[in-house]
């Protein structure tokens, strides 16, 4: 997150607002006395974030229609989530997803365009250009803005908003955060796409409200996030869980991070698609259909044995990988966001098999392993960096503060 940073002063109020703004969300409409129950504030210190929120229009009163009560009937609040808005944009593949939204997560207005093709083209500008151009056009549809989350792949100090290394382009420590937040005046979230992905699966994805969560990524590379008792883990720092380097296989083929037999190179999308290719050819078969995973999971789906075999072994190969994982942080659930998932009823048994094979975690026996919710293009997540952000106060203030 780049934005001005609040005064120790400010921290307390910022802390007790957050927590205020959790219960809303999670048991609104809730009245005043509740939520002193619930937080354990006191009543006049509720009374006074209350007043503010309804001021900021971050919460509104309604009836609380409980029938065993005498007299007039009590107010509930709710949070009003109409008023304000939050623009994502999410670099996918080649392409830039934009959508704004606003704090309930509905969408407003969505958008879509190529990215530039220059690999020396400068981020800050372009973004700069791209938001100008998105905020014009929907000039009409647009309420107050309250931040802006950037969702990107690479190398991201989200605490600072600097991207050290990014897929394709040359920018390399680019203070993203900081540079658009000088140019637009607004609070910029700058967060690894995989961890963000992962917080929405923990608000309201495939493990809602689980707070012990291991996502597995299985593209051209094997990538990993985890919540731990709550917490994604390095959220803001650039410390990523290396899954894919995990060696595998000893003297194995080489990786591009120089050891040799590293998970990528077992199920990696390229290996795996080339062995594919090979076992196609080599059973008779002269035609091949799309050389890709889809291709492979459809080969295999249609009764191919050696496509089969191939996808088992993988799912062998990153269940080993995924045992650690589960030994380390005895997760609740596993969600595979990968195009193998089309072969579910195959990869899957060949996970839990190795994962109860290799692990002595207590929920071993128990383990959820279900696809993840949200595709490659999604922008659901860039809500779930907003709601963190809320729930934790940090924007919450700066919202109070106007
Ligand atoms: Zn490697």
């Amino acid at each position: 997150m780049y934005a001005n940073q609040p005064g120790h002063i400010d921290l307390i109020r910022q802390v007790n607002a957050g927590i205020v703004y959790r219960l809303i969300d999670c048991y609104g409409p809730v009245s005043r006395i509740e939520l002193s129950r619930l937080s354990l504030l006191a009543p006049a210190s509720i009374t006074k974030i209350i007043r503010d929120m309804l001021e900021a229009r971050l919460v509104r009163e309604c009836a609380l229609t409980d029938a065993g009560l005498r007299g007039r009937p009590a107010t509930g609040l709710v949070l009003d989530c109409d008023s304000w808005q939050f623009l994502v944009l999410r670099m996918t593949g080649r392409f830039l997803q934009m959508t704004l939204r606003d704090l309930s997560g509905r969408e407003v207005v969505s958008a879509r365009q190529s990215l530039p093709d220059d690999p020396a083209t400068s981020l800050p500008d372009y973004f700069s250009e791209v938001i100008g151009d998105f905020f014009s056009r929907n000039h009409a549809l647009t309420e107050r803005l309250t931040a802006i989350t950037l969702l990107l792949p690479g190398i991201i100090h989200a605490a600072s908003g600097t991207v050290h290394r990014i897929p394709y382009y040359d920018a390399k420590d680019i203070p993203l955060g900081q540079i658009l937040h000088r140019r637009t005046g607004l609070t910029i979230y700058v967060q690894q796409d995989v961890k963000a992905s992962l917080l929405a699966e923990h608000y309201f994805g495939a493990a809602r409200g689980s707070g012990d969560i291991i996502q597995l990524v299985a593209g051209r590379q094997i990538e990993a996030a985890v919540i731990s008792s709550g917490r994604l883990l390095h959220k803001d720092s650039t410390t990523q869980a290396e899954i894919g380097h995990t060696v595998m296989a000893a003297g194995g083929h080489r990786c591009e991070c120089g050891h040799y037999g590293c998970l990528n190179t077992l199920a990696g999308s390229g290996p795996l698609t080339e062995r594919w290719q090979q076992a196609w050819t080599a059973s008779g078969h002269t035609a091949l259909p799309e050389a890709d995973i889809p291709g492979l999971c459809h080969a295999a789906l249609s009764g191919h044995l050696p496509s089969q075999a191939i996808i088992r072994d993988c799912g062998q190969q990153m269940g080993h990988a995924l045992a650690m994982l589960v030994n380390l942080f005895n997760p609740e659930y596993i969600l595979i966001d990968s195009a193998l998932n089309s072969a579910a009823e195959i990869l899957y048994p060949a996970l839990y098999s190795a994962i109860k094979n290799e692990s002595v975690a207590s929920r071993r026996d128990l383990l959820i392993i279900r696809p993840a919710s949200f595709s490659p293009a999604d922008t659901r997540p860039g809500t779930a960096l907003i709601k963190d952000a809320l729930y934790s106060g940090e924007l919450l203030l700066q919202l109070l503060q106007g």
